[in-house]
């Protein structure tokens, strides 16, 4: 808490010693009336998840799986804008520890072309009315190699394995929370993202990449050349046309 320079974000922290998934225990607090910048922290998740269902690997100790209840009163379609500012605020905070880290649009930070931390934003509401977000952000911190399965061992890393030296994983979770503060209410305060999407495009795994991405069950390969101010990825194909994708609804293959 001494570290916390945040007036809302993680300064009511349910902490616990395992649990199946921070996303599902903060969603049903979140019904329940559980406030904003509430965070939700377990040592270990026996059922993480990702997209689409899939299955987040979180053992016991090596990392920060946490969720964060948010209710902005933004509109349920610019909500995909809290998945870029809590992208920009992780890499931000990973790199104040020193590690060079890059963001794969729209939701993971890689370091050597491995994921070493997932962003799943999850919302409910109605059509006009954001009743709440929940933001889960899981971090390979101090896993070492053979603490990653092997299914997954092309494709995932940690800080510690990439850095070569064990990570105050409470130092990461307080410059997350001052991080994604300051972010955070550029976007409550103007209605903009300017500052997150200028971190986004800074340390941008894809930008200036040749891609594919799967878009509404359609491939699309090009180059990948901007992110707009709301966030959304321009994609320029071989005629040179260029097309928007949006946040949320993509994965990005051969980055
Ligand atoms: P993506 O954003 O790459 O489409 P998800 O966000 O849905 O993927 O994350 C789930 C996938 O990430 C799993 O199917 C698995 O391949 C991989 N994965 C699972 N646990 C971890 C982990 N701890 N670190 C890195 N990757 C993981």
């Amino acid at each position: 808490k001494d570290l916390l320079k945040t007036k809302r974000i993680g300064r009511d922290i349910l902490y616990f010693n395992s649990i199946d998934s921070t996303n599902s225990k903060a969603k049903q607090l979140a019904s329940d009336g559980k406030g904003e910048g509430t965070v939700i922290i377990s040592e270990e998740q026996t059922k993480g998840r990702g997209r689409l269902g899939r299955n987040w690997v979180s053992p016991k100790g090596k990392g920060v799986w946490m969720s964060i209840i948010i209710r902005p009163d933004i509109q349920p379609i610019d909500a995909s804008k809290i998945t870029q500012v809590t992208a920009a605020a992780v890499s931000k905070s990973i790199l104040e520890l020193g590690i060079k880290n890059y963001i794969k649009w729209p939701n993971d930070i890689i370091i050597n072309n491995k994921k070493v931390c997932g962003i799943l934003t999850e919302m409910s509401g109605e059509l006009n009315k954001i009743n709440y977000i929940v933001i889960g952000i899981g971090i390979n911190v101090n896993l070492d190699e053979n603490e990653i399965p092997n299914d997954i061992k092309d494709i995932a890393t940690s800080l510690k394995i990439e850095s070569g030296k064990k990570v105050s994983r409470k130092q990461l979770v307080a410059n997350i929370f001052n991080n994604f503060e300051e972010l955070y209410e550029e976007l409550l305060n103007k209605n903009e993202i300017t500052h997150s999407i200028e971190i986004c495009k800074e340390n941008s795994a894809v930008l200036g990449k040749e891609i594919r991405v799967i878009f509404r069950n359609k491939e699309i390969r090009g180059k990948a050349v901007d992110l707009t101010d709301e966030g959304e990825l321009l994609i320029e194909n071989q005629e040179g046309k260029i097309q928007k994708i949006i946040s949320g609804e993509v994965s990005i293959r051969g980055v």
